[in-house]
Formats: structure tokens, sequence, C-alpha cells
């Protein structure tokens, strides 16, 4: 048996390995037999440290936006008899953040709808126009496109800007703003009012939206308006659609919303506040996760993403980079896709996570685990 073993390892190891040992790991003893694959083991390590970026990075497989509806799909047919499924039926779900079909919040829309979930969505107010438009115009119809072959139906959209919770908040300046002129009740009190007299209530909260004017500065150089403005849209905006969308959330609710590890490790420029705005975003969590579930036993969990190419983080400027960093360093070496996010969130916000709150989940193919970057020209040598 232990033989067996050992020669099952030695042939992964085998396949794997290229060059010599880097990393020691302890000697590993199956039955009595002291099997000393260390050495060869930790050979397969050096592996991804040695291989050329570009290399690795055509060769691997690349991203693959149907896997997870596919994988969804399969999971419908098969829940059809049997099996574990994620079951939304009957839930309606509000999404903030959704002003175009590259986001995380479309891709989470999406996931919900696949489950079942009633979709109602949040626009950001000066991008609701073109939004509005393109969804008309069908611009949006091949990516509307949910596992069973039918389009994702939007049953209603909100204007909203989550920075303003009534009216007497709002200046004049923004009043008067020709974006905003066009669209009434967008502010997080009236739109959770509009939600109550149009459906009456809501199960599912997603927060998909943040904001950071001076996010392209380093924190040193950051103004007290830029780090206020940053937490103001990236969390206090939840803290207040939390607040004035408790007495519509049906009891046994939940919440979701999106953070990144710039909270808890240092991320040069991603600045302005933004990684203190995720900072308190999470600490919040497990605050309003307390809260909330001792009045109305409301889940609040956040999935911590890893980077997507979506139009607010093209606004940073490196995502790119951010992309084939992690491509070259996560543990998985694949491209993230949006829809991995939205099938985590459809399942923190079902009855299958119904002993998740306050809970920080990572969904980045396993960056945040990283002590180390496997393509640093100090491990070349
Ligand atoms: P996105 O552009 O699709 O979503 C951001 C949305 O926020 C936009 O629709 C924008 O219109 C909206 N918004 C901005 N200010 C607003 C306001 N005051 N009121 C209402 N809406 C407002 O980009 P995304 O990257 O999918 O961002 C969604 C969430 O994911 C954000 O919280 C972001 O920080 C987080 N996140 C993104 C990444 C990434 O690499 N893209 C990684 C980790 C976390």
């Amino acid at each position: 048996m232990a033989a067996s073993i050992t020669a099952g390892l030695q042939m992964l190891v085998t396949r794997r390995s290229t060059s010599s040992s880097r990393m020691m790991l302890p000697s590993t003893v199956i039955s009595d037999t002291k099997v000393t694959i260390q050495t060869k083991l930790s050979s397969s390590f050096s592996i991804s440290f040695a291989k050329p970026f570009r290399q690795s990075f055509s060769s691997a497989p690349r991203r693959d936006n149907n896997v997870v509806t596919r994988a969804m799909s399969e999971e419908n047919d098969k829940n059809s008899v049997s099996g574990l499924p994620i079951d939304l039926r009957g839930k309606r779900a509000f999404i903030a953040g959704v002003a175009d079909d590259n986001g995380y919040g479309w891709a989470i829309a999406k996931a919900l709808a696949a489950a079942g979930a009633e979709i109602l969505i949040g626009t950001w107010v000066p991008a609701l126009n073109i939004f509005e438009t393109s969804l008309r115009r069908g611009k949006f119809d091949d990516s509307r496109r949910l596992p069973n072959g039918s389009l994702l139906e939007i049953a209603k959209v909100y204007p909203l800007d989550a920075v303003f919770d009534s009216l007497e908040d709002v200046p004049d300046y923004i009043k008067s703003n020709k974006r905003y002129s066009g669209s009434s009740n967008w502010t997080v009190t009236e739109v959770a009012e509009s939600i109550k007299n149009d459906f009456g209530s809501i199960d599912i909260l997603v927060h998909s939206l943040a904001n950071g004017p001076e996010v392209t500065k380093p924190l040193l150089e950051t103004s007290r308006k830029g780090y206020l403005a940053a937490l103001s849209a990236s969390s206090y905006s939840f803290i207040s659609l939390l607040q004035h969308f408790l007495p519509i959330i049906n009891p046994g609710g939940a919440t979701i919303s999106i953070t990144y590890v710039a909270s808890e490790r240092i991320i040069p420029g991603y600045g302005g506040g933004m990684s203190s705005a995720k900072a308190a975003l999470e600490s919040d969590t497990r605050v309003l996760a307390f809260e909330a579930g001792r009045k109305k036993q409301i889940r609040v969990n956040a999935i911590s993403a890893g980077p997507l190419g979506s139009r607010a983080a093209k606004a940073i400027g490196f995502i790119e980079k951010m992309i084939e960093y992690s491509y070259v360093n996560a543990p998985l070496q694949k491209e993230l896709s949006a829809d991995e996010v939205g099938a985590v969130a459809a399942f923190l916000v079902s009855p299958l996570a119904s002993a998740i709150t306050g809970s920080v989940v990572y969904v980045d193919n396993g960056l945040n685990t990283m002590g180390l970057a496997c393509d640093s020209p100090s491990l070349s040598v």
C-alpha cells in the first residue's frame, strides 16, 4: 500500500519536476516507510518560479466565461432529478451598482436570476441613461443569456446615488446637474420607498459599488475630501443601504458586498483612501452581521474578489497588470471570471449558506494566501 502511494506521488512529482529543490518540506512518513519525497515535491514548486511569464500565460488555459454558466446549466439538469441546488425561486434581489455588463454586479444579477430570483437593479444616476439605452437596444443580449437559454430579465431599474441618504443631503450643484435632472427619487431612502411601493419587500441586497475620486493618489497625498468621499461612496453607502432597506428586507434575508484584499495587504496604486474604505467595509460586515442578525435574522457577508477588468477597475489604471500578476502568482493559474464571483454570491445568499454571516469569503484564485511573488526576479538566480 505504502509502495503504491509512494509510486503515485513519485509519478506526479516526476511529471512536474524540472529543476532542483528550492523549498524544504518536512519528510513524509507513510506507514513505517520513510519516504524521501520532499526534494522532488519541492522541485515541483520551483517550476512556476522558473517559467517565463509570457510563456506560461499563453500556454495555460485561458478565461472561459462559459465554464460557470455551463456548470450551472448541467447542475440545473441534474437538479431536476436530485442534487443540492441553489434555489432562489420566490426571492427578490436588489443589486446596487450595475451600469454595464462587465462588472461583478452584472455577473451576480445573472447568477441570482439563474437560481430563480427576481432581479431589481440600482444604477448610478449619471450612468443610467446609457445603461437603459444599451439594454433597450439589445447591446447586452449576448451577455444576458442564462444557462437555460433565456435572457436575464430585470424587473425594474432604479436610478440610485448611494452617496445621498435623502433629498435634504443633495447639494444644489448636483440637483442642477443635467445628468441628474432627468431622474428623480434616487437617494437611498427614496429608492427603498419606491421598491416598497412597487414590490413590497426584498430578500436579497447586493452592494457592488465603489468610488474614490483620488484613487490614483497615494494615501500620503490624499486630501481629507478625497478620503471621506471614498469612504462615503464605498463603505458608508452599504451601511446606508442596509439601514434604510432593513424595514423592507424579509426576515431571513441576506446581503453581500464586494471587497478587495487591499483592505489588509498593501497594494501600491490602490490609493485615495480606497484601501481604508475596503477595510471599513469588512469591519462593518461583522458588526452589521450581529446587528441585522439579532434584529431580523438577516445575514451579512462580503466577497473579497480578485482583479477584474471592469469599468471601475480600468479607471484605476493598472488593472491589466494586476490580472497578469494574479495569473502568474496565484495558486490557481487562470484568469478570474466575474461569473465565479456571481456563483459564490448566489451560494452565500441562498439557504445553503444559512449559517454563514459576518464572513469575508475570498474568490480570487487563492491569491490572498500567497506570501511570495513567484515571478520575483530575486527568485530566478
Ligand atoms: P463596476 O464599474 O461594474 O461597478 C461599480 C459600480 O459602482 C458602477 O456601476 C458605478 O456606476 C457604481 N457607482 C459608483 N458610484 C456610485 C454611487 N455613488 N451610487 C451608486 N452607484 C455608484 O466595477 P466592479 O469592479 O465590478 O465594482 C463592483 C465592486 O467590486 C466594487 O465594490 C469594487 O470595489 C469591487 N471589487 C472590484 C475588483 C476589480 O478588480 N474589478 C476587485 C475587488 C473588488
